[in-house]
C-alpha cells in the first residue's frame, strides 16, 4: 500500500484537504493524502469528519498509524467513531472526500505539545513518558530532585512572553554525523538508520528529534501552568500541564 501523503507535516495549521479514498478496511479508512495527525510520539491522534460530494459525513474519532508489521507500516488509519456502520459503507476507494479535522482540539494539542518540549529546556532530566492530549501534557522526568511548582511556571511564562520562533529541521543522518555538537545538546538521541531525522527547534531554546505538530511561536502557548507534580517512584517525578 502506498504510504499517506502527510499534509499536517508540511504545515501544521492546515484543517482540512480534499482526498481520494485509498483504502477501506474494518479497521478504519486509509486516505491518500490527510490533515489528520496520527496518534505518536506521545501526541493524541486527530478526530474530525470525512465527507463526501453529497454531503455524507462520517465522524472521525481517532487517527493512527497501520500496525508496524502490516504491509505499508507509514499508512495511517482513519477510525470512525462508533454505530456508523451504515454510513461507512458508502465510503469506498476511489471516491473523493472533504477530510476536515477537529481543528479546537487539535490547536490545543499543539499549543501542550510545543510546552512539554519548553518544559524539557526547563528541567534538565531524562525524559521517560509523554503524553499529550487536548486537557493535558503529561511527562514523568527521571530524578529524585523535588520540583517547585511556582518556579516552573515563572520559567514557562517567560519562554511564552519571549516571543521564540518554533521551527522544523529535516537533516540527514550524514548532516547529524558532520554536526555532533548538535547532537550532544539534544535531549533525546534522534533516531538514526531511516535516512532523515525530523527536528523541532525552539529558538535559542530545546532542539529535539520529534514528528509531532507544533505551534509556531511560544506566544500561541499562552496561559499555560503546572496542575499537578506527582512523585511516581523515588527516581520518578510526573508533571502535568494544562492550559487556562
Ligand atoms: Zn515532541
Amino acid at each position: 500500500m502506498i504510504p499517506t501523503d502527510t499534509l499536517f507535516h508540511q504545515n501544521a495549521y492546515l484543517q482540512d484537504c480534499m482526498a481520494r479514498i485509498a483504502h477501506v478496511s474494518d479497521d478504519g479508512l486509509v486516505l491518500e493524502r490527510t490533515v489528520f495527525y496520527p496518534r505518536g510520539g506521545g501526541q493524541a491522534g486527530d478526530s474530525g469528519w470525512l465527507t463526501l460530494d453529497d454531503g455524507t459525513r462520517l465522524h472521525i474519532a481517532d487517527t493512527r498509524k497501520a500496525a508496524a508489521d502490516a504491509p505499508g507500516a507509514n499508512t495511517l488509519l482513519h477510525v470512525p467513531a462508533e454505530g456508523q456502520e451504515d454510513l461507512k459503507i458508502l465510503f469506498r476507494p476511489g471516491e473523493q472526500v472533504h477530510a476536515r479535522i477537529d481543528w479546537e482540539r487539535r490547536y490545543r494539542h499543539m499549543r501542550l505539545h510545543t510546552a512539554a518540549h519548553m518544559l524539557c529546556a526547563i528541567l534538565p532530566y531524562g525524559v521517560n513518558g509523554c503524553s499529550i492530549t487536548a486537557g493535558y501534557a503529561r511527562l514523568d522526568f527521571v530524578t529524585d530532585e523535588p520540583l517547585s511548582r511556582d518556579g516552573i511556571d515563572a520559567a514557562l511564562a517567560r519562554l511564552v512572553e519571549a516571543q521564540l520562533a518554533v521551527s522544523v529541521d529535516t537533516m540527514s543522518d550524514e548532516a547529524l554525523r558532520a554536526n555532533p555538537e548538535l547532537v550532544r545538546t539534544m535531549r533525546v538521541q534522534p533516531p538514526m538508520g531511516t535516512g532523515q531525522v525530523r527536528l523541532v527547534r525552539i529558538e535559542n531554546t530545546d532542539l529535539q528529534p520529534c514528528g509531532g505538530t507544533h505551534v509556531l511561536n511560544t506566544r500561541e502557548v499562552g496561559l499555560v501552568h503546572v496542575s499537578k507534580i506527582e512523585k511516581k517512584s523515588a527516581r520518578a517525578r510526573r508533571v502535568v500541564l494544562t492550559l487556562d
